[in-house]
């Protein structure tokens, strides 16, 4: 007798966040969930950057002038 077991594969892939590639979700997988130390290090770099910048947003025109009113 014999029992149809499919090999189930123990690791999963799931997309990497910063090329958007397969990448191993497994322990032996060090950068996971990015698919290696380079996209690791990119998102991580990406990241400090875009926290560290600061975007100052311009209101362009629709200045609205304070009419006080007359006595
Ligand atoms: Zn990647």
């Amino acid at each position: 007798m014999t029992q149809p077991s499919s090999p189930r594969p123990a690791t999963r892939t799931v997309r990497c966040p910063a090329c958007g590639g397969p990448s191993l979700f497994a322990p032996e997988n060090r950068f996971r969930p990015f698919c290696s130390e380079r996209c690791k290090l990119h998102d991580l770099g990406a990241w400090a950057s875009e926290s560290f910048r600061v975007e100052a947003q311009e209101s362009d025109g629709a200045e609205v002038p304070l009419d006080g009113g007359g006595p």
